[in-house]
């Protein structure tokens, strides 16, 4: 078991990664003393298999739990569900020390944080992620959301979790494309923020891929570690925060066209970060050979690396939003392997350029 503390001051937390954590949850939870229940928002898919270890768990630690499932993943992050939940806390007499806990991947977290930052104004949160793009990512930095039907994640709030609890146990049980998904983001991890990550991948990515227990308890500290420096030193997403969106700006746009529909997450920003690479290399900013080895390491992970991506016109329609709010579109690129950097003015013939090269076609 490792515990990784996010430091951000007046609200640090901490985040328990390790295996078969959940049957000893009273354990590795903080104390709630004023609390009465527990809230348990719960991916239905979850309900059957993971929620009654946990729900053990929150009764040990003298709380009584009331199950609240929604729809198992993206389905579930509107505001819709999020209205229906606030109704259920409210027609339940949920109180303000009451606490909220989100048991799924980073859908179910994304919405249950919301609905835990806005009920009362807030009330106590616990985020028990049971994907691997949630336990390495989406649970820890505090950040949630619900879509809109103009756009992904328009409506939310920053607020963070009491403390996050990862059983990498619960990854056991995920099929292959979600469990590859999480890995675009340890990827990500490992090519902007931690060397020696990427390096022990680029060697062996065997342990990991065949979700050896002991290795993917380290690999999700690791990334949790990162995530938890660079949260604390920016909470509010004004600057090195903003280097956990490498690969995400080509990433979001991909998510919002239509061509592409059915792709997950972690696929959108694998080729986000291969078109990154080449954007890098194409102005001379990084030396050649970045955008080799992101596709080497993506495709050991089992990651698809070339797209091809959907018509210009479409992934330049979907940029509209991020050049409506900045006048341009911001990317995260690297000068080498751990050095990201801010970049607001791609011009628009580069993007183009690079799109082609990738298999959009004109
Ligand atoms: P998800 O929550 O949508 O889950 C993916 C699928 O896995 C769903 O079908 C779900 O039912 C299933 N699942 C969950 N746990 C399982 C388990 N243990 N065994 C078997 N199946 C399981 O997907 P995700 O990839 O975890 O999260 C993606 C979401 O996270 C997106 O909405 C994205 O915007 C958000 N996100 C948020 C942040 C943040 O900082 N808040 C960061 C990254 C991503």
């Amino acid at each position: 078991m490792v515990r990784v503390t996010v430091p951000i001051p007046e609200r640090a937390y901490d985040v328990v990664v390790g295996h078969g954590l959940l049957e000893d949850a009273a354990r590795y939870l903080p104390e709630f003393p004023k609390a009465d229940r527990a809230f348990a928002i719960v991916d239905r898919g979850l309900v059957d298999r993971v929620f009654g270890t946990l729900a053990a768990g929150l009764a040990e630690a003298g709380l009584d739990v009331v199950l609240l499932p929604v729809p198992s993943g993206e389905e579930a992050k509107t505001l819709q569900v999020s209205e229906t939940l606030l109704h259920q806390l409210a027609t339940q007499e949920a109180h303000r020390n009451d606490v909220v806990v989100a048991l799924g991947g980073g859908s179910t977290g994304d919405l249950a944080g919301f609905v835990a930052s806005t009920y009362m104004r807030g009330v106590p949160f616990v985020q028990v992620p049971t994907t691997l793009l949630a336990q390495v990512d989406a649970s820890v930095g505090g950040k949630t959301a619900v879509n809109l039907p103009e756009g992904k994640n328009l409506v939310g709030t920053f607020y963070q979790p009491r403390a996050v609890l990862a059983d990498v146990e619960a990854l056991a049980t995920l099929d292959e494309r979600d469990f590859r998904s999480g890995l675009a983001e340890v990827a990500k991890y490992a090519l902007t923020l931690d060397l020696a990550l990427l390096e022990l991948l680029e060697s062996d990515p065997g342990p990991v891929l065949t979700r050896d227990p002991a290795a993917l308890e380290s690999l999700v500290a690791r990334c949790v570690s990162a995530k938890a420096r660079t949260v604390a030193s920016d909470e509010l997403d004004a600057g090195p925060r903003l280097f956990l969106n490498y690969g995400h700006t080509l990433g979001h746009a991909l998510e919002r066209v239509e061509a592409f529909a059915g792709r997950t997450h972690g696929e959108a920003i694998a080729i986000g970060m291969v078109f990154a690479a080449r954007l890098a290399e194409r102005r001379g900013m990084a030396a050649p050979g970045l955008v080799g080895r992101t596709t080497r390491l993506l495709s050991s992970l089992g990651l698809e690396v070339d797209g091809p991506l959907p018509a210009v016109d479409e992934v330049t329609a979907a940029f509209r939003m991020d050049k409506k709010f900045r006048g341009g579109v911001r990317f995260v690129l690297l000068r080498a392997v751990g050095e990201p950097v801010v970049v607001d003015d791609v011009a628009d013939g580069e993007l183009r350029t690079t799109m082609l090269e990738m298999g959009a076609t004109a």
